[in-house]
């Protein structure tokens, strides 16, 4: 069993939290006493900070809605399909169309990533997410 040093991602204090790791899982999430910005502290998402890596309801593959049901399909596939719609979608609209919602269980370098995508590919400014706040 070994204990990870990170930062909590629900929200943008960043409050330092330790990992349990044990054969490959984690298994549980304790406050770092000496870190700057939580000392010690963390409110009740971070001590759950670990129950969402492996929920059984996680997505685990990418699923494609055919016929009214979401039908798994090859990444491929998915990906293919999503950047048609997507460019089909922008040159509809005139850059206005489409939005993006990041989540704050991404790391920095993801959201970071995810809004140059967003000005650079989708050319739109329309782009948020929770951890801002
Ligand atoms: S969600 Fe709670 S524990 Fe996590 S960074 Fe924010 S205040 Fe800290």
């Amino acid at each position: 069993m070994k204990d990870v040093l990170t930062t909590c991602v629900y929200c943008g204090c960043g409050c330092g939290v330790y990992l349990h790791e044990d054969q490959g899982r984690i298994c549980g999430a304790f406050p770092s006493r000496n870190h700057p910005v939580s000392r010690n502290n963390l409110c009740v998402k971070g001590w759950n900070i670990h129950e969402f890596i492996h929920h059984p309801a996680r997505l685990t593959e990418p699923l494609l809605r055919k016929a009214g049901h979401l039908t798994p399909v090859s990444w491929d596939e998915a990906l293919t399909y999503t950047a048609t719609r997507l460019t089909e979608i922008r040159d509809q609209t005139a850059n206005q169309g489409l939005g993006v919602l990041s989540s704050a269980k991404c790391t920095n370098e993801e959201n970071y990533l995810l809004q140059k995508f967003t000005r650079a590919v989708l050319k739109t400014n329309n782009i948020d997410q929770c951890a801002r706040l």
